[in-house]
Order: C-alpha cells, then sequence, then structure tokens
C-alpha cells in the first residue's frame, strides 16, 4: 500500500477518533438492517465476549490490578468470572425468556381472537461505568444489551484507565464493529454522548451524575435505568453468633478496599452487643488481611487520591477498633473499624465506599428500624439475627434495593434475582432474565382472523 501520509505538521495521521454523533448513527444504521435481532447473532456475540474473557483474562486482571491494587483472585471472582457465569445463564436461558406469552383475551373479542406479548429489542443502548467493578459493571449490562438484540455503545470509567484501554482495545477485536461501540473518556466524551438520542442509557456510579443523565435522557424521552448507591445498614441482633456476623461482615465490607455499592455501609446495634462485636471484628480482620493488611497481596487499594483523602478524613469519626492507618504514596487505608461513632459525624453523612466501617448503636429494634426509615433508601439492607419475628420487621417496614440476611454482597451473584435500587438508590434493575425486561420493549400483540 501507499505510504503513510503526513499532514502539514509533519506528523503521521492518526485515524481521528469518530465523533459521539457518527457512532451513534452508525449503529443505528446497523439496528436498522435487522441484524442484531436474530438469536443466533446474540447468542454469537456472547459466546465471542465470553472467549475474550477466558483468552485475555490475565490481561484484565492486571489492568484491574493496576487500576485498584485488586488481587488475581478477587479480579476473577468478582469480575471476570462473574461476567462468564452472566454469559453461561443468559445462553442457557435466553430462548425461554424470549418465548411470547399468550394472554387470556375477553369474551367481547370472540373465541377465535388471540393476544400474547413479544419481546422487541429497543434500539441503540448506552451503558456508562463506574472505576469501582470497571470490568463486571460494564460487561454485564452489555451482556444484558446484547442478549436482548440491542446495539450498544459502552463507556468505561476514565478513572479506571487501564481496564478502560483494556475493553477499547479487546471488545472490538472479538465483537461485532457495527454494533458494538467503545466510547473512552471523562466528563466532555459523557457529555457529548448524553446529547445524543438513545433508546435506553443504563448509568451505574453516583446520584449527582445520575440526574444529569436523566436530564438529558428526558430531552429524548429516553428511558434510564440509574443503578446508584447509599449508605447500606448492616443490623446485628443481639441473638447472633458474633464470631460469624464478624467474619460476614469482614469480607463483604474490606473486598475492593470497601469500595462495593453493595458492601456494609454501617453496623447498627445496641450498645451491649457492638462491644462484643468488637473483638470478634478485630479478630475476622486479622484472619482475612494479617496483622497489618498493607503486606496483604489480597487487599486493594485506593483508586485516587481525591478518595484517599476524603477517606482519610473519616478516620476521626469515632474510637479505632482496629485499623485506622494509611499511607498516600500507596493509597493505602487499613481496614478499619471505629466504634461510639455519633450518627451526625462526618462517616455517617455521605457512603463511605472505602474500608471504614462504623458501629452506631441504638437501644433495640424500634429504634433501629426508625434510623434506618428516617434516612434515605439503600441499596442493600443487611440483618444478623435468629429472630423469625426480626427478619420479618425488617423486610416489612423498610425499604431497600436488596436484603440480604445473614450474608453481605451475595444477593447479587444471583442470577435470577433482580439487582437494582429504589429512591435515591436508583431505579430500575437487571442480571438474567431481568435484563432482559429492561433492554427490551414487551409489545402487546392481539389478532383476529379475518375469516
Ligand atoms: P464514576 O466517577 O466512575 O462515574 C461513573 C460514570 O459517570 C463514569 O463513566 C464517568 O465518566 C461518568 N461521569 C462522571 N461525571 C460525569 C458528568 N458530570 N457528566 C456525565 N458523566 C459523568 O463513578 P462514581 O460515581 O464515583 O462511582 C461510585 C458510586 O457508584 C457510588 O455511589 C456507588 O455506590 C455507586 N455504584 C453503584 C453500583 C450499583 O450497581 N448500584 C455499582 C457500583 C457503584
Amino acid at each position: 500500500g501507499p505510504p503513510a501520509r503526513s499532514d502539514q505538521r509533519g506528523t503521521v495521521n492518526q485515524p481521528t477518533p469518530e465523533q459521539p454523533v457518527d457512532v451513534v448513527a452508525r449503529l443505528r444504521a446497523t439496528f436498522r438492517t435487522g441484524r442484531t435481532k436474530p438469536v443466533v447473532w446474540r447468542t454469537t456475540q456472547l459466546r465471542r465476549l465470553r472467549e475474550l474473557l477466558t483468552t485475555h483474562g490475565e490481561d484484565l486482571a492486571a489492568a484491574l490490578h493496576a487500576d485498584l491494587g485488586k488481587s488475581s483472585t478477587e479480579a476473577f471472582r468478582t469480575e471476570i468470572n462473574f461476567v462468564v457465569r452472566e454469559i453461561d445463564h443468559t445462553l442457557e436461558h435466553l430462548d425461554d425468556w424470549l418465548r411470547p406469552e399468550s394472554a387470556p383475551v375477553p369474551a367481547h373479542l370472540g373465541e377465535d381472537a388471540t393476544a400474547w406479548t413479544q419481546y422487541d429489542p429497543l434500539g441503540v443502548v448506552l451503558v456508562i461505568a463506574p472505576w469501582n467493578y470497571p470490568a463486571q459493571l460494564l460487561l454485564a449490562p452489555m451482556v444484558g444489551a446484547l442478549a436482548a438484540g440491542n446495539a450498544v455503545v459502552v463507556k468505561p470509567s476514565e478513572l479506571a484507565p487501564a481496564t478502560s484501554a483494556f475493553l477499547a482495545r479487546f471488545l472490538p477485536e472479538y465483537l461485532d464493529t457495527d454494533a458494538v461501540a467503545v466510547v473512552e473518556g471523562g466528563i466532555p466524551e459523557t457529555t457529548a454522548l448524553l446529547a445524543e438520542r438513545f433508546d435506553h442509557i443504563f448509568y451505574t456510579g453516583n446520584g449527582t451524575v445520575g440526574r444529569i443523565v436523566m436530564t438529558a435522557a428526558a430531552q429524548h424521552l429516553t428511558p434510564v435505568t440509574l443503578e446508584l448507591g447509599g449508605k447500606s445498614p448492616a443490623f446485628v441482633d443481639r441473638d447472633a453468633d458474633l464470631s460469624v456476623v464478624a467474619d460476614r461482615l469482614a469480607r463483604g465490607k474490606f473486598l475492593n478496599a470497601g469500595q462495593t455499592c453493595v458492601a456494609p455501609d454501617y453496623v447498627l446495634t445496641d450498645p451491649e452487643t457492638a462491644r462484643a462485636l468488637e473483638p470478634a471484628l478485630v479478630k475476622a480482620v486479622e484472619d482475612l488481611y494479617g496483622s497489618d493488611a498493607s503486606t496483604s497481596t489480597e487487599y486493594g487499594r485506593i483508586i485516587n487520591e481525591r478518595h484517599f483523602d476524603r477517606l482519610s478524613g473519616l478516620l476521626g469519626s469515632g474510637r479505632v477498633v482496629v485499623g485506622g492507618g494509611s499511607d498516600r504514596a500507596t493509597k493505602y487505608i487499613a481496614p478499619t473499624v471505629l466504634a461510639d461513632v455519633d450518627p451526625d459525624s462526618p462517616v455517617m453523612g455521605e457512603e463511605i465506599f472505602g474500608p471504614v466501617l462504623p458501629i452506631v448503636t441504638v437501644p433495640g429494634l424500634d429504634e433501629a428500624l426508625e434510623f434506618i426509615n428516617d434516612r434515605d433508601k439503600p441499596l442493600a439492607l443487611y440483618v444478623f439475627t435468629e429472630s423469625d419475628v426480626t427478619r420479618e420487621r425488617l423486610a416489612a417496614e423498610t425499604s431497600s434495593g436488596g436484603l440480604g440476611f445473614g450474608l453481605p454482597l451475595a444477593h447479587l451473584t444471583v442470577s435470577d434475582l433482580p439487582f437494582g435500587g429504589v429512591g435515591e438508590s436508583g431505579m430500575g434493575n437487571y442480571h438474567g432474565r431481568y435484563s432482559i425486561e429492561t433492554f427490551s420493549h414487551r409489545k402487546a400483540v392481539l389478532e383476529k382472523p379475518l375469516s
């Protein structure tokens, strides 16, 4: 071929990155051809994505380590294999989920009339992902969007640059580039994307940006799914086995250095149980990460200096039971438990999103219910109790995106449960068949024979 041309400044011509308006137009043109609709196109894309994850899993794990100090164990468990399982579950059940469902027809339409629902893809979908699980939270929604027969634009988080670069490099290599596009960038690029018309926008992140996304979507009457966060409480009853509770709390809280949207944000318990829980939590942290978590290969780091500084400012909100140390150079914050925490202290003001676990005390169950209901509806509520009455009361008298009895985080790994928030923790949900609901239009069809 001809040698690379140089422009007037003498640099080799780079292809200019495709503008959002062109990306969306190109994908919409593909969608209009009907190419993404056959189930075989959809399953081919999912199989290709699976192949990418199994072939380049180690590369992706390395990117996650570069961005978040995520251990390989964690990277595979909570991101790579998580998405592989979501793919496998979808491949296994997709035909079932897409099957038209017949509806009984009222008598006035006559006995020969029939009615059913049909799942139609929406068109071109935008997925905007955050930095904390930068692979899972981009790819799992994308699996649903593709399985439902859409074209998809994905926008990785600029705050996890190594993962963003991995996705930008490999997704186009494995997937149908006329129907799947990766747009990298931060606020300017996302703002430009949001000006375009999409058929659905799926955003994971914080409520402030959630409002920006919803405002932009409103200009085009585009439906949105908002996967947001909040302070997820963990209620510990006095009858619970505290060594089991402490172990499960510590695992859920300190995974990914606390940067998990469904992490238990704070412990809510009575004063006596709080005192007994303290040594149990010290032991649980040491069992997980040793006496100095900075030397543990399993313990992650804070995403950037801004969040490090924010979290460092929260370490003084109570009496340090375990942890409390930090190192700005390596963005390390020790797994920390704080006791005697005032509900009005900074650590109780906003979602912590880091490895700090405050213990707040209330006299009993009634006050705990009041405490929870006085605040925004959380993404998750965790309850540790042996009492059926307590379980039933918390289930019936509070509202949260999800509810976990005895084990934090685990509900989101159940593919047949919807995952999403309510109120300030978001709207809409996904995973498994719920992703098909989110990324499809359920079309009502009626047929009355002409003869
Ligand atoms: P983030 O800063 O990476 O933001 C998410 C996305 O929004 C990024 O792609 C970013 O580029 C984009 N963005 C940021 N500012 C923007 C703006 N002004 N205009 C347009 N786009 C913009 O992630 P984050 O918000 O720091 O993530 C943490 C929050 O996400 C926490 O509140 C957490 O609870 C929540 N979260 C929720 C879930 C869930 O599934 N519900 C999962 C993970 C995180």
